[in-house]
């Protein structure tokens, strides 16, 4: 999609702290990390949000969960925890309509709250 910033990241017309890479997904840096640990896992697919995840799309959300667990290795948070969140619209906080899996480490994130990221 041409105005999505997520597809643009994916397609290198923007910059990102990219970790990872393969056919199917990028992970990268948040630019405005809410934890020691902040990375965003995506699929090169636009997909928008949660709700438009379609049954052929589910190998590739498990993929995600695959790469946001090498991730979470990598980065030496796996034992101590971390938490895989996605918003979904305005009232789950999403402000970024291409579905990404925000992983969130390094201290303890605390209870489950609504809060915006
Ligand atoms: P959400 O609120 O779930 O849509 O999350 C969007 C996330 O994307 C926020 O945590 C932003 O900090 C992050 N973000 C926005 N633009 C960029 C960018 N160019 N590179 C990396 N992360 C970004
Ligand atoms: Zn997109």
């Amino acid at each position: 999609m041409t105005d999505c910033i997520f597809c643009k990241i994916a397609l290198k017309k923007i910059s990102a702290k990219v970790l990872y890479e393969d056919e199917v997904s990028v992970a990268f840096e948040d630019i405005h990390p809410q934890a020691p640990v902040h990375v965003l896992v995506i699929p090169k697919k636009h997909i928008s949000k949660i709700l438009e995840i379609e049954e052929e799309d589910n190998a590739l959300i498990g993929h995600l969960f695959q790469v946001a667990n090498k991730i979470a290795r990598e980065k030496g948070i796996a034992e101590s925890g971390f938490r895989l969140m996605v918003n979904c619209n305005s009232d789950g906080g999403q402000v970024i309509y291409h579905l990404h899996l925000h992983l969130l480490g390094g201290r303890p994130i605390g209870p489950m709250v609504c809060r915006h990221f």
